[in-house]
C-alpha cells in the first residue's frame, strides 16, 4: 500500500511553528516603522500593526499596509524633490 502524502512537509511546517514558534523573516518595508514578514517554515504572513506589535497578516491588514505604502511613497517623492518642499513652505 503506497500512501501519497503531497502534503505532509507543508503539514509537519506547520506543527513545527505551533511547537516552537514561527520563523519570520522579513519580506517587506511598508513604512519605517511597520514592516511585513514572512515565515520561513510555513509561509504563513505576519506585520507591524500601529501599535509596533506583531500581528498575523489579515486581508484587513494588508489594504491598511498596501494603503500606508502608498502614502509613505508619496511622502518619500515630495522629501526628494526641492521645488515641491518650497510650494508647501511659501
Ligand atoms: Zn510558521
Amino acid at each position: 500500500m503506497k500512501k501519497n502524502t503531497p502534503n505532509l512537509a507543508f503539514s509537519f511546517s506547520k506543527i513545527y511553528c505551533s511547537l516552537f514558534g514561527h520563523d519570520y523573516l522579513l519580506s517587506k518595508n511598508v513604512t519605517h516603522h511597520i514592516k511585513e514578514y514572512t515565515c520561513a517554515h510555513c509561509g504563513e504572513q505576519a506585520t507591524t500593526n500601529s501599535r509596533g506589535r506583531l500581528e498575523v497578516m489579515t486581508p484587513k491588514l494588508k489594504e491598511i499596509n498596501n494603503a500606508l505604502a502608498f502614502v509613505h511613497a508619496k511622502k518619500q517623492a515630495k522629501a526628494s524633490n526641492p521645488n515641491t518642499s518650497l510650494k508647501i513652505a511659501l
